[in-house]
């Protein structure tokens, strides 16, 4: 049995309390997990605290070369890795190793990006009596970076956190989720490997109350990048005080389908967007809103290509559904679509499980009530309802809680241009699902869909506070 130990100050640390990890699938006992007490995560920001100078001190080559170091590692221990998240969250493996690509890329991005932190001169004569002086900015690492992280992509949502602090020159505090702790001590042993200071990554697992809440009432921690869910990141905002927080949450993603466009060629890309890692996705396809003229041929073609998904073993290659994160999961997606047919809905395909697995679901005609309509279903489930007009689907679009991305297919410019505009998100794809990103773009939304952007440029700004140096030469 695997025994994972605290990764404290550049050395492996033996715990006091110990938990044991399920496999979400199979249910058995994959690991014993470090469940850190007060005292440890006390241990683990001094460490971080203490490490802060050298990291910012140390030349931007220097960091730049060990995050490509750290690329490199991860793209020759693909393989393991991805087997490695295949077990601890059941995500299937073909969608794992997706997800290793993209977590190499986001390494690569911010060993890029660590060479781009430029300030500007600015014209002081340019007020009267700013004469005769000259004036820049520096953009200085603020610290220590309080990392709280998500099971639904652990090793990416990691590393969007992890390189960009970096790269900017902080130390970092890793609290990664409970059931997916095994992919951040193998990040741990890559950034030994890879020349990083102690001090300069710790990671700590344990409850999210216990560790999370030092990480956001700590002085030490200057900063909390958080990604999980909008009830645990309001409360974190709640609690934060002036420290500033990055959240990116949850959201009940949407894409509108106009008349006239290519239901056969876009058909796999849907599906895709609403099954793929069982749902579990900020910006799974959720709701599909068809223009009317088209609405049945799109649910017709969408049931069937449902239909031919593989459900199993997340580690089988051909699997595209498998396990959801806990057993009580499955339970709330199946009260949610009972809600849903309560309400009138129908179901076309799914809405049954077997052990942890819950079919891929497709309902229609849902109620904009229901709760898999307005809230965030986190499962295999995707409504599709009928619409008379792309002004309504728009409507029904943001009349949402969240707002993190949308999509819209249409053979129109004018319509394209007009839903772009009118899209209340942090992200519009025109001709796209919701469900599209790459690691280097702008990332994040509005309303409860979080604040601030990620995507490394991004998140390097806010891991950085601007100062201004003036020159009096009068
Ligand atoms: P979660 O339950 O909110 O947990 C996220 C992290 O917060 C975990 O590490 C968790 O630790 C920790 N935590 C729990 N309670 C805490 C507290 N009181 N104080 C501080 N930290 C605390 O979310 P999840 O179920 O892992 O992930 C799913 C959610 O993440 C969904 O809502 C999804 O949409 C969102 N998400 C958003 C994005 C995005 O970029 N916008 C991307 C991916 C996922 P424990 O695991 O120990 O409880």
């Amino acid at each position: 049995m695997i025994k994972k130990q605290l990764f404290i100050n550049g050395e492996w640390v033996e715990a006091k309390k110990h938990t044991p990890l399920l496999s979400p699938y199979t249910g058995e006992v994959i690991a014993n997990v470090p469940d850190a007490t007060m005292e440890e995560v006390e241990f683990a920001i001094e460490a971080a605290y203490q490490a802060r100078n050298t990291m910012a001190e140390m030349p931007i080559h220097q960091r730049a070369t060990i995050l490509e170091k750290l690329a490199n590692l991860l793209e020759n221990r693909a393989e393991e890795a991805a087997i490695l998240i295949s077990k601890e969250s059941a995500k299937p493996l073909k969608d794992a190793k997706g997800e290793i690509a993209r977590t190499v890329q986001t390494y690569k991005f911010s060993a890029e990006e660590a060479k781009r932190i430029n300030g500007e001169t600015i014209p002081m004569d340019a007020a009267p009596g700013g004469e005769g002086r000259l004036a820049y900015t520096v953009n200085m690492p603020l610290g220590v970076i309080g990392a709280i992280t998500p099971f639904n992509f652990p090793m990416n949502l990691v590393a969007h956190k992890v390189g960009p602090a970096i790269a900017a020159g902080n130390t970092v505090v890793l609290k990664p989720a409970s059931q997916t702790p095994l992919s951040a001590y193998f990040l741990a042993e890559l950034m030994q490997e890879a020349g990083l200071p102690p001090g300069g990554l710790n990671v700590i697992t344990g409850s999210g109350s216990v560790v999370g809440g030092k990480l956001v009432t700590d002085n030490r921690v200057k900063k909390i990048s958080f990604t999980g869910s909008p009830e645990v990141g309001i409360g974190i905002r709640n609690k934060a005080n002036l420290k500033p927080v990055t959240l990116e949450l949850g959201s009940n993603a949407a894409v509108i389908i106009d008349k006239d466009v290519n239901i056969e060629k876009i058909i796999p890309r849907c599906v895709t967007g609403a099954f793929s890692s069982q749902g579990q996705v900020c910006i799974s396809l959720q709701r599909i809103y068809v223009h009317k003229d088209c609405y049945d041929t799109f649910v017709e073609k969408f049931v069937t290509a449902t239909k031919n998904l593989k459900v199993g073993d997340p580690l089988n290659l051909q699997t595209d559904v498998s396990a959801l994160i806990h057993r009580k999961e499955v339970d709330r997606a199946l009260s949610w679509i009972e809600e849903a047919k309560q309400k009138g809905a129908k179901i076309a395909i799914g809405g049954t499980s077997e052990g942890s697995i819950l079919h891929p679901t497709v309902l229609l005609e849902v109620e904009k009530s229901a709760k898999v309509s307005c809230q965030e279903v986190f499962a295999p489930i995707v409504l599709i309802n009928k619409v008379e007009s792309v002004e309504e689907a728009i409507d029904l679009v943001n009349d949402s809680r969240y707002g993190l991305q949308a999509g819209i297919y249409t053979e129109n410019i004018h319509t394209a241009m007009y839903a772009s505009k009118k899209l209340y998100v942090g992200g519009v794809l025109v001709n796209d699902i919701p469900t599209f990103r790459v690691d280097h773009m702008p990332y994040g939304g509005v309303k409860e869909s979080g604040i601030g952007r990620e995507g490394v440029k991004y998140a390097m700004k806010d891991m950085t506070e601007l100062k201004l140096v003036i020159f009096n030469n009068n």
